[in-house]
Formats: structure tokens, sequence, C-alpha cells
């Protein structure tokens, strides 16, 4: 029972975030996405002027193509940062359905060509280019634009691929591709000729313009007329940079503790060249927020530089890894590694600035203890709040008495009594540390609905 001078968790949960409305939302949109494959095959089957004495597996053929297009377009709300989609599912779930989605589309495609292919030659006319109909041909370059996009995204770390090039590659064949099936769809005219089918694909054709210009020209206009400077930057442990940011137009509104935004510095907001970081401030703090960089890379190197006085631009919030996703548990057990630190430490400042009383657990791994960001400050928040900080560096000091090495099974096992399997576990960190940890906890009888993780590499 929380003291009465203690404010209810559930006060700062707002109402999208209950888990009914969640799960409620989640299911729409899911029951959204089966509509969005399921009404092309609908559409023909009952389309009442669908040109006679044809055959079901072309009709399946058509369904598959026009599937594939529904579906290749609702790629671009999935990952265009649409708040009230990503909300019910968080953003690395997102990008997750993006990626199989992807294999769908191409699925899809290749479907519809094989059939016709195999059973429909005639209707594939012409392949040579040069003297094919342009609308066949446009479909080609649909398959050849998606099947480009998927292997370029599926070797990008294998070959290497730097990311920024990855990425403008990855539009650039997507609306290509898309573009090349909307022309394809409506040139080949046959079902799209009746008048309804017709309608529908216009009106499709025009949303996905309208949700283009909106997502590449009109907020990065607006991110422009909302500049911030970057006030102070300090170096912290680990090679982390925590950057200040003042806002010179409108403030960052509502976030929660442990969300996300994308930060584009030292670049125009249509430079393709924001990364996502966690907000480190506390929400009821502002309206100035913190940024804690670890470079990684490139732009994280260069930005984790960024000198006082510099502009930049802040997208969001997003992102659910958060305490007030779990206004009723117990207490929280908290896995960080390395920079993975960030949203749990905003998570904690929460806790601490709001005086909840709940016990935390903290295990942070590190390669030295040296390493370890922002280790007086988790310090200082014990202090203040019931919070138990377990470090586990890979390499530690001869006078050390405590855990070293990584955190599997038998560790977990050390510090999380049976009472714990209940509470939130949330984790953040390197991919193979994120799947040690989850198979541990799970040995140890840790439910999965009571693991979540943040995935700070999104593709
Ligand atoms: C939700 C979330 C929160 C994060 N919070 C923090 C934080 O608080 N502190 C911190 O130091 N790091 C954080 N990161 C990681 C940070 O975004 C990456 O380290 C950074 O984008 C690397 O960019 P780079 O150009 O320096 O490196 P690169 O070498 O170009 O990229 C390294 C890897 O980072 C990923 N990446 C690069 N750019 C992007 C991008 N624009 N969008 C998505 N993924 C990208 C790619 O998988 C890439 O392979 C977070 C990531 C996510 C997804």
């Amino acid at each position: 029972m929380n003291a009465p001078d203690h404010p209810d968790p559930q006060a700062f949960v707002r109402t999208a975030d209950r888990p009914l409305v969640v799960a409620l939302r989640a299911s729409l949109w899911l029951i959204a996405g089966l509509g969005i494959i399921a009404l092309p095959f609908v559409l023909i089957l009952l389309g009442s002027d669908r040109p006679t004495a044809v055959h079901p597996l072309w009709d399946f053929a058509m369904g598959c193509g026009f599937a594939a297009l529904t579906l290749a377009i609702a790629q671009f709300a999935l990952t265009g940062r649409v708040k009230l989609l990503t909300t019910p599912f968080g953003a690395d779930i997102i990008y997750l359905f993006h990626r199989f989605l992807s294999w769908g589309v191409l699925g899809l495609m290749l479907t519809h060509f094989g059939i016709l292919y195999i059973w429909y030659q005639p209707a594939l006319g012409e392949l040579n280019p040069l003297t094919a109909r342009w609308e066949l041909t446009a479909g080609r370059v649909a398959l050849v634009c998606f099947g480009a996009l998927i292997l370029s995204s599926e070797l990008r770390k294998r070959v290497g691929l730097e990311y920024h090039g990855w990425r403008i590659l990855h539009i650039a064949l997507a609306v290509t591709g898309t573009f090349a099936a909307l022309a394809h769809v409506l040139g080949v005219g046959k079902y799209s000729a009746m008048a309804g089918s017709r309608t529908l694909w216009l009106g499709i054709a025009l949303v996905w313009a309208a949700f283009l210009a909106w997502s590449r020209l009109l907020r990065p206009m607006v991110l422009a007329r909302n500049p911030w400077r970057v006030t102070s930057n300090e170096a912290e442990r680990g090679g982390v940079h925590t950057l200040t940011l003042r806002p010179e137009g409108q403030p960052l509104r509502a976030w929660k503790p442990g969300q996300f935004a994308w930060l584009t510095i030292g670049h125009a907001p249509w430079a393709l060249r924001e990364h996502p970081f966690t907000i480190s401030t506390a929400p009821d703090r502002g309206p100035e927020v913190s940024f804690s960089i670890k470079p990684l890379g490139d732009d994280s190197e260069r930005m984790a530089k960024t000198p006082p006085g510099t502009l930049a631009y802040v997208d969001g919030p997003f992102g659910t890894f958060s305490i007030d996703r779990e206004a009723t548990a117990e207490g929280f057990v908290m896995i960080a590694g390395g920079v993975g630190i960030t949203p749990i430490l905003s998570n904690l400042h929460a806790l601490q600035s709001r005086d909840d009383p709940r016990p935390v657990i903290l295990l942070y791994a590190n390669s030295t203890l040296d390493e370890a960001s922002f280790r007086e400050e988790l310090g200082a928040i014990a202090q203040d709040i019931d919070l138990t900080i377990v470090h586990v560096p890979e390499e530690a000091p001869e006078d050390w008495q405590g855990e070293t090495g990584m955190i599997d099974k038998d560790l977990l096992a050390r510090h999380l009594p049976d009472m714990t399997h209940d509470w939130p576990h949330m984790l953040c960190g390197p991919a193979p540390m994120l799947e040690a940890v989850s198979k541990g906890l799970t040995a140890l009888g840790v439910p999965a609905r009571r693991i979540s993780s943040e995935i700070f590499d999104l593709v």
C-alpha cells in the first residue's frame, strides 16, 4: 500500500495508456491490417462489373497484386512516426512488423507475377522493357524495387553498407516501387477500370501522396520553425555526452519517462540525419531537455561533440518503455547494458521526482566499473528511492567484492527473489545481452508478458 502522501502511480497514466485501451487499440490496428490485405480480394469477388469468365486462379493472382500494393502503402504509415499507430505497440515492435510485412509484400508480388508467368503467359506480353507495354513494365519495376529493397536491408550490415546511404536508397526504392505499382494497377486497368475500384485506387494514391508530403516536407517544416539550442555538453563516464537543449519555439509536450525523440543536429530537418535518443529529463521538468549520447558511429560521434550554441531539431516524444505503463506494478526489475541505461535512468528520475515508494532492483552491466555511465547519479537516486543497484562489470578490480562477468541465469537468481518474478522486467542493452537475459529470466520462471525491452537498433 502506498503511504498517503505519495501520489498514486495511476495519476500519471493517460487514458490512451491504460492496459485495456492499449489492448483495444492494438487489436483494432491488427484487424485494420488484416482488412487491408483482405479488401482487394473482397472487392474482386464482389465487383459487379467484374470481367466475366475469369478463372479463380486469375482472380487470386489479381488479389495478390492488389494486396501487395495496399500493404506496401501501409508500410509508409508504419514507418511514418504516426503516434496513434505506434503508441499501442512501441517503435521497436512497429519496425519488426515493418520488416516482416515487407517480406509479405514481396511474397504477394511474386505470387501475382508467378501465377501469370506459369499459367497466363500471354497476359504478360513482352518482357523486354523497350518493347513491352509501359504499364506492364511498371509492374516489373515495382517487383525489382521491392526485391532490391529487401535484399539491401537484410544484407546491409553484412556488406557494411553505411546507414545513412542505405536509408536514402531505402526511401528511394520504396517510393519508386510504390509509384510504379500504382501506375501498373491504374494502367493495366482491367479490374481497376471498374468504376468503384478505380476510384478506390485513385483515392489510395492521393492519400499516399498526401502522407508523403506531410512526412517528408510538412513535418520537417514544422520542426524547422521550432528549433532548439544546445545550452551545455557534459562529458559522462563511458564516453557518453549529455546535451541539454533549450526550446526556441514550441517545447516538447507531455513526454513519459523512458520515451525518446528523434534528434537532428548540424543538418536541416529534411536531411534524413535524425537519430533516436532517450529524453533523459524527468517529465515534470522542462522546458529544457537532455539527451545522453554514446558515440557508436559517425553521426553519434559528431553529435556527442556538439558545442553549446548549436541549433538542433527535436521530434517526439515516442516510445512505450515507461513505468507509466505499469501503474499497478508492486516493484520493478530493471536491467541495463552500457548506454542502455538512458531510458532506465529516465524512469528512475521519474520515480524519484514523484517520491514513488515502489522498490526497484537494477542490474547494470558494463565492460568496467569506470565505464558505468551515471554511476554517481544512480547512487544519489538510491538515497531517495528504494533502489538496489547491482553493478556487473565484465572486468573488475582485484578488490571488487561484487558480481563480475556476464548477466546469466545464476546471477539473475542470486538477485531476483521469487516475489519479484511478477514485477515488470525492463531490459535495455546490446541485442546479444537482451537475448541472454530474456532467456535467463524465462528459465527462472518470469512470464514473457512481464519482460519488455527497448531495442536501440530499429532496423
Ligand atoms: C528508441 C531508441 C533510443 C535510443 N536512445 C539512445 C540514447 O539515449 N543514447 C545513445 O547513445 N543511443 C541511443 N540510441 C541508439 C542511437 O540512436 C544510435 O546509436 C545512433 O542512431 C547511431 O547512429 P550513428 O550514425 O552514429 O551510427 P551508425 O554506425 O550509422 O549506426 C549504427 C547503428 O545504429 C542504428 N541507427 C543509426 N542511425 C539510425 C537512425 N537514424 N534510426 C534508427 N537506427 C539508427 C543502425 O542500426 C545502425 O546500424 C537509441 C536508439 C533507439 C532506437
